[in-house]
């Protein structure tokens, strides 16, 4: 191999996020507070609306399972979501006791097919939790029309999801209960481990905050900065160990003024890979709608359904030419516990299924240079050449 292995993905971290890690360190401050308040604030004014809430947690998966927790949902309540997801987002509904209720995807958008979601409905279902797939919105409309008419709560799963807009609006400002970042080593912003719980309902935002840490009336830095000093607070719930260190919170400051420019980044990358791709016999991923923003966590190539080529050892090739990729995702009703708890089979997934089947994730990150890209594009013509 002449050229060194492409990785999958990469993290961008500057010399900025650097010197704030090194002050924080330095500064005895080293867990959650000044800086994770700073962060939460910092990202309530990018999404520029400020009746909302953000609430700094140490993982996504964390900050979906308190914004659930908060909403009430419990045993003997269902919660509507994509097969086609990360176990993250279904998981945290089984933390509470509840069941979930996968549904299928829009073969061309890979996101959540709203009239799934409407057949999936019952007495017991209580939430819907769409996910922006790749960093492209769901049907929010459609979504939030669902849940108003059947008195349901929404909480997103925004992993892949910042920036990315829908009808105009930033995915965080939408009408919906609850939504969740992720800034996980791989995300579109990262601060190694880290998510970001945003919402406009007081009463969530107070519940999610109290059981983000240990269900404690006041937290270390209220207690420990406050102009009285005390040492008194209240558990008044079994809480969680969720809150988002300093350090972490350090990253996340200056990841976070990056971010634009950082999507700007991955767009022009998913730009030139559609146009190396057109005409060969290949499904390049959905658009958003005109004006609207992808955040492209991911770039999802799909094998056109008559290539004679399975996926398997079309991503054999690309390694074998030096070129990291993924599968986003094993469906969540092929993993052996979601399958068998719930009795699920292919059949009734079915476009999720065909995606998975002929699906792969190429490269797109902001390290990539021009010529990396080229690479990629070079591998997976290669790849289409009959063996
Ligand atoms: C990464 C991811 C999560 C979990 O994020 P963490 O911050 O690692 O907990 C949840 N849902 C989806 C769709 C993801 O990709």
């Amino acid at each position: 191999m002449s050229k060194p292995f492409l990785p999958f993905a990469l993290p961008e971290i500057g010399d900025e996020e650097i010197a704030e890690v090194v002050d924080t360190l330095k500064s005895g401050w080293i867990t959650t507070g000044p800086k994770a308040r700073r962060f939460e604030q910092a990202f309530t004014e990018f999404l520029g609306d400020d009746s909302l809430q953000s609430i700094a947690v140490n993982s996504a998966t964390a900050g979906l399972h308190l914004a659930l927790e908060a909403l009430g949902i419990g045993p003997g309540d269902e919660v509507i979501t994509t097969t086609h997801t990360f176990t993250a987002t279904a998981e945290v509904v089984r933390y509470l006791g509840a069941d979930v209720k996968l549904v299928d995807i829009d073969p061309a958008t890979l996101n959540i097919d709203p009239a799934a979601i409407e057949a999936a409905i019952t007495p017991r279902t209580k939430a819907l939790l769409p996910v922006h797939y790749a960093g492209l919105a769901a049907d929010m409309p459609a979504i939030l029309a669902i849940a108003r008419k059947h008195g349901l709560k929404v909480v997103e799963d925004a992993a892949h999801a910042l920036p990315t807009t829908s009808a105009g609006k930033l995915v965080g400002t939408l009408e919906s209960d609850a939504t969740v970042f992720s800034f996980y080593a791989n995300k579109t912003m990262t601060t190694g481990e880290g998510g970001m719980l945003v919402t406009r309902d007081p009463e969530l935002a107070k519940r999610a905050r109290v059981m983000r840490l240990h269900g404690m009336s006041r937290d270390a830095f209220d207690r420990f900065t406050a102009t009285v000093p005390s040492w008194y607070y209240e558990i008044v719930a079994p809480g969680f160990k969720y809150n988002l260190t300093d350090i972490a919170a350090a990253l996340g400051l200056h990841q976070l003024g990056r971010s634009r420019g950082f999507q700007q980044r991955r767009a022009e990358i998913a730009a030139q890979y559609d146009a190396a791709f057109a005409g060969l016999p290949l499904i390049t991923p959905s658009k958003p709608q005109p004006g609207d923003t992808h955040a492209w966590h991911l770039y999802v190539l799909r094998l056109q359904d008559d290539l004679p080529i399975a996926r398997d050892a079309f991503i054999e090739a690309l390694f074998a030419a030096g070129i990291g990729c993924s599968v986003h995702y094993i469906p969540l009703h092929l993993h052996p516990y979601w399958r068998d708890r719930y009795g699920l089979r292919a059949e009734d997934f079915p476009h999720s299924q065909r995606a998975f089947e002929r699906m792969l994730s190429l490269p797109i990150y902001t390290r990539m240079s021009d010529a990396d890209v080229q690479r990629v594009v070079e591998a997976v013509r290669g790849a289409l050449q009959p063996r």
